[in-house]
């Protein structure tokens, strides 16, 4: 089986002792908050112990899964660094390789081949329903030697009736189930295409997965995963279930609460990768009160130890914050190419620069990339500006005289910079018999055609002389004219 040879276990370089983890979507929706979080802690395990991180695009089920979803998991692993190791594992690929198993565990007594019919499938379910009981098919078959032949036949899991099985996993603890519970799964449907719960056994295998780090709503297939491994006769891999995501408000996270495809906190919220991550990271783990948390840090730190037991909450709020944070770290040059895509010009070198040069003055406030690229905005409208409705509530018959003053004090002014703007502006206040904010006001709404924008100041050094005293000009003309509609 082809396949296989690529798979790096047995690799002569990995050592028995390397850990090994693996992420395994389902490529049949988009990468979510959920799975980029299984990405990252299994990244952080097999980096903290040295080890590799393996990726699984589980697409077996044919019907559902598509080339959108794969390609936007790829890319959503990629946007926040969660680099796995070598080339993914396709798993549908693997399919002569998973029906191989199932007949080598038929060969072996461990599986048996199930002739029961649709209707005989059916009078158990019945017959279970009725009796008020979970449907658990221990087959006829499981001892039968007499098979019809050419008959179709589903090949089954012999698994074991008496006993239990523990798990000992290393987030939920101990976990026993009697195997009484345990049904004799289907391991080959009747068309020879393997079931989901061989394939994953199988090729956690043969990837020499040692470490499965995965959602808690896996941990009753564990249990079902554990018989085949052991039929096998297969090492078993050290299990870890990481509690769920809840929204803010505890309920299952869904749509409503930004359960939505990774791509969108990029696009439509202008998050960060790196403030994602350590959202992520924060999210069921901790290390003391540390929030802000680097990548290098997370991996020296990171253990399943300190993976809580409980739900952990969805909160924006937290993770804007953490944006924030991340905003006034970044480098200026990639804030504005990140704006310059959000504004559409991104190609456009000029108005680039003139991003770059407005990031200090962006920076401390924006929560997002939208809001910064919303907060330069006025760098580029046109003139005469549009004012927003509250901006031009601010240009009015008390503001006219104010705005002339400015206005002749800063073509007075013999330097562009902060410093002497800032003076001359206060100069104005100061004649005016006003506050600075009643100076300030006008000013921006004049400039920017808003109430809120960054610093004054700032904001005329950026606009440059000829096009701030050119706006303040428009803004005069326009309270003229509405003094002679009067
Ligand atoms: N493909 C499964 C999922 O997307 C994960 C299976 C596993 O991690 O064992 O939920």
């Amino acid at each position: 089986m082809g396949a296989t040879t690529d798979l790096a276990a047995g690799s002569p370089a990995r050592s028995t002792d390397t850990v090994v983890t693996r992420f395994a979507p389902s490529p049949t929706g988009f990468l979510h908050l959920g799975g980029a979080r299984t990405a990252l802690f299994n990244l952080l395990y097999a980096r903290h112990h040295g080890g590799e991180f393996l990726l699984r695009i589980e697409d077996t089920d044919r019907a559902r899964s598509t080339q959108p979803a794969i390609d936007a998991i790829l890319a959503g692993m990629r946007w926040l660094g969660l680099d796995w190791d070598g080339e993914p594992v396709f798993q549908f690929a693997r399919a002569d390789r998973h029906a191989a198993v199932a007949q080598e565990m038929v060969a072996n007594g461990h599986a048996y081949r199930c002739y029961l019919t649709q209707d005989e499938l059916a009078a158990m379910r019945a017959a279970a329903q009725a009796a008020k009981t979970p449907l658990r098919i221990r087959s006829p078959w499981r001892d039968r030697t007499d098979h019809p032949a050419d008959q179709p036949y589903v090949v089954r899991l012999k698994a074991p009736t008496e006993g239990a099985t523990t798990i000992r996993d290393l987030v939920q603890g101990e976990v026993t189930v009697q195997n009484g519970e345990l049904d004799d799964l289907v391991l080959l449907r009747s068309d020879g295409t393997p079931t989901y719960m061989l394939a994953v056994v199988v090729d956690d295998h043969d990837m020499g997965v040692t470490h499965v780090i995965r959602g808690d709503d896996h941990l009753n297939n564990a249990f079902r995963q554990f018989p085949i491994i052991r039929a096998m006769g297969w090492p078993e891999p050290t299990y870890a279930h990481i509690p769920l995501i809840h929204g803010a408000d505890g309920a299952k996270l869904s749509k409503r609460h930004g359960a939505v495809g990774i791509e969108a906190y990029r696009d439509e919220m202008g998050i960060l990768p790196e403030a994602f991550d350590n959202y992520l990271l924060r999210l069921g783990w901790g290390h003391g009160d540390d929030e802000i948390i680097s990548r290098e840090q997370a991996t020296e730190w990171f253990d399943l130890a300190g993976v809580g037991k409980s739900p952990s909450r969805f909160d924006i709020k937290k993770l804007e914050n953490l944006n924030g944070h991340y905003i006034r770290m970044a480098d200026d040059e990639r804030l504005a190419d990140l704006v310059a895509g959000k504004l559409d010009f991104e190609h456009d070198d000029t108005r680039r620069a003139v991003l770059t040069r407005a990031m200090p003055a962006l920076k401390p406030r924006a929560a997002n990339i939208n809001e910064m690229a919303d907060g330069a905005a006025f760098l580029f409208h046109t003139r005469p500006i549009a004012m927003d409705e509250a901006a031009a509530a601010l240009l009015n018959a008390d503001s006219a005289p104010i705005l002339n003053a400015a206005h002749a004090a800063l073509d007075a002014a013999n330097e562009w910079d902060t410093e002497t703007l800032e003076s001359a502006v206060r100069r104005v206040a100061e004649e005016q018999g006003v506050k600075l904010g009643q100076v300030a006001q006008p000013l921006r709404a004049a400039l920017t055609g808003r109430k809120t924008s960054p610093g004054i100041f700032d904001v005329l050094v950026l606009l440059g002389r000829d096009e701030s005293l050119a706006r303040l000009a428009d803004a005069a003309a326009r309270l003229n004219a509405r003094k002679d509609d009067q």
